[in-house]
């Protein structure tokens, strides 16, 4: 089992599987894409493979694939699969945009996909366009269907908010009422601070604090008589991750809060991010990396293990806030 040097537990790895993606989110990527790099820049399928196999021996259990977007990688329900039968692995789940997902549902399911999370901050069809720059909110809404259809459980909902956007948060918030959806608002993170000409950029005013939201939302739902939202306390689903948990009485799913900013959960971090490029990543909020793609081209196991206590013993206590990362989001795996 990987013990960082405060003593926490990381058996949680997050593997960006590309850096690209069908969507251009204005908080994540800049309109023209991510830069070009060449081919074998990205680490292979077998690669990724067998750095999970050597992450499993060392403790590694949950495996997450994100991107970028992980649906666009060409073999993803292969490398799905090879990973959910690799020993040691115990879950295998995915955080995408949903837009491919009717059609790779059925076949991620039958390769071991446990669960998903879908990413969607609007439920207004033109705001949804505004956001993702050209994206089609019938796609998602068909993604979630199929992601309920084929039994992901959970599927969870993810909302990043964004003050200035104004999103509507109630109606976000009361998809939880009358299906299994697990809604949970994401507080708007200072990473990759600038997405390019057009992008919202970062500003401390447009993170609304979680507990702001809660009061607001409660205020909504009351004056439409759906109550409080009640908070789930020691009822926290077993590895749902740092999210609150509250629901409306009576509903199916139920309403996160994550606060990565505003009441940070560094002390309960689990997690080793790997980048498309098989470079390490300790924290989210801090740029530094360690390389991993060199020991795997050489066939070394020992200095794959070498270089992921590296990055285990490099984890910081906490992210001290700090403003603004070198890469973005999406080249970091969200
Ligand atoms: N393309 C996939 C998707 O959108 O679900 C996976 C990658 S995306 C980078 C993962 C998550 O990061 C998305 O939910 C996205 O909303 C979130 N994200 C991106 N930039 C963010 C930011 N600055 N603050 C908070 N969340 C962010
Ligand atoms: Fe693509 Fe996800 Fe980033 Fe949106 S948030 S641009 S869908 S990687």
């Amino acid at each position: 089992m990987g013990i960082d040097q405060h003593g926490r537990t990381i058996d949680y790895l997050r593997i960006s599987v590309t850096d690209r993606c069908n969507l251009r989110c204005l908080y994540c990527m800049p309109e023209e894409g991510v830069a070009w790099k060449p081919h074998d820049a990205m680490l292979s399928l077998e690669e990724i493979l067998h750095f999970v196999e050597i992450a499993a021996g060392e403790g590694f259990s949950r495996i997450r694939l994100t991107g970028g977007e992980p649906l666009v990688r060409l073999g993803i329900v292969d490398l799905v699969r090879n990973i959910a039968q690799t020993p040691g692995i115990e879950r295998v789940a995915m955080t995408t945009n949903a837009i491919l997902l009717p059609d790779f549902a059925d076949s991620l399911r039958e390769a071991g996909l446990d669960r998903v999370n879908i990413s969607l901050d609007t439920l207004d069809p033109k705001q949804f366009t505004h956001i993702t720059r050209w994206g089609r909110i019938e796609d998602v809404f068909a993604g979630i269907e199929a992601a309920l259809r084929v039994g992901f459980d959970p599927v969870k909902i993810n909302s990043v908010v964004v003050r200035s956007l104004h999103q509507d948060l109630l109606a976000f918030a009361k998809l939880s009422l009358d299906r299994p959806l697990h809604v949970r608002f994401i507080e708007y993170m200072p990473v990759g601070a600038s997405c390019g000409g057009d992008g919202l950029g970062w500003t401390a005013d447009d993170t609304i604090p979680n507990e702001e939201l809660i009061e607001l939302l409660n205020q909504q739902a009351e004056a439409e008589g759906l109550g409080k939202l009640l908070p789930l306390n020691d009822r926290r689903p077993e590895g749902w991750g740092p999210a609150r948990y509250y629901e409306f009485a009576g509903a199916q799913g139920t309403v996160g809060f994550i606060s990565a900013l505003s009441r940070h959960f560094c002390g309960e971090c689990n997690r080793l991010r790997m980048t498309a490029e098989g470079q390490l990543r300790p924290c989210l909020f801090s740029d530094d990396e360690y390389d991993v793609r060199a020991a795997l081209r050489s066939g070394d196991d020992a200095a794959v293990r070498a270089a992921l206590h590296v990055a285990l013993g490099a984890k910081p206590d906490e992210h001290h806030n700090r403003v603004g990362t070198d890469r973005l989001m999406s080249q970091i795996g969200g």
